[in-house]
């Protein structure tokens, strides 16, 4: 009898132990996610436009559907040719804007008659899923004036960004949130409120 009341003492006890420790767990968790949940405010993802080498994972491995990272260009590089390569795919039959012609496989590069024989290329934002199949050729061929960037009014700035993990370029990294874009055009700022907008400075 003795002996059974021990036994339902120590059980007792046991569960005030246990029941202390699963309340001290997470209380003691509490600083150590505030600390990252800070960090995650004062600093944003973003790609690195000279490390990156448009391989195409970005479009792939985003949480996003589509993804958070969009191709942008460059005005002070822009060559603004005639035949830009980013626009037209290799081959293409005419310079002109048939959808047979053009590289982008969804049509999310426009150009606009600046005078003869030159071009301004710009992106629709909503329609690029950041293949980066313009960037490549661009580098490859014009002035690598189109770049992709990690878009803030989409990215949701996960703690550990999933196409950093794999990209092959190292080429995304943290930024400081309030310069959160690394455009290889110094005299343009990518604001975005809401979906998606671009918006070129006025110097
Ligand atoms: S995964 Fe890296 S190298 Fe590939 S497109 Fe994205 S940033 Fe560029
Ligand atoms: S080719 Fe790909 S990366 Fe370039 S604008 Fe079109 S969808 Fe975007
Ligand atoms: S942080 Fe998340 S949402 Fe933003 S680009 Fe990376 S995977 Fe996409």
């Amino acid at each position: 009898m003795e002996k059974r009341e021990n036994n339902i003492k120590s059980r007792r006890e046991f569960f005030r132990k246990a029941g202390r420790i699963t309340l001290a767990v997470p209380l003691l968790s509490i600083p150590a996610l505030l600390a990252k949940k800070a960090y995650s405010e004062v600093y944003v993802w973003q790609i690195d436009p000279y490390k990156c080498t448009a391989c195409g994972l970005c479009k792939t491995s985003c949480v996003l559907t589509p993804s958070a990272v969009k191709c942008t260009n460059a005005y002070e590089m822009c060559g603004y040719c005639d035949f830009c390569p980013g626009f037209l795919r290799q081959g293409a039959r005419a310079y002109d804007t048939g959808a047979e012609n053009q590289l982008c496989p969804v049509g999310a590069i426009k150009r606009k008659f600046v005078e003869e024989p030159y071009f301004e290329y710009t992106i629709d934002e909503e329609l690029c899923d950041a293949c980066g199949k313009c960037v490549q050729a661009c580098s490859d061929f014009g002035n690598g004036s189109l770049h992709l960037q990690i878009m803030h009014g989409l990215c949701v700035n996960c703690n550990q960004c999933r196409i950093a993990r794999v990209c092959p370029s190292d080429a995304i990294k943290r930024v400081p949130a309030d310069v959160p874009y690394m455009s290889k055009d110094l005299n343009k700022s990518i604001t975005r409120k809401g979906a998606a907008q671009t918006k070129k400075t006025e110097s």
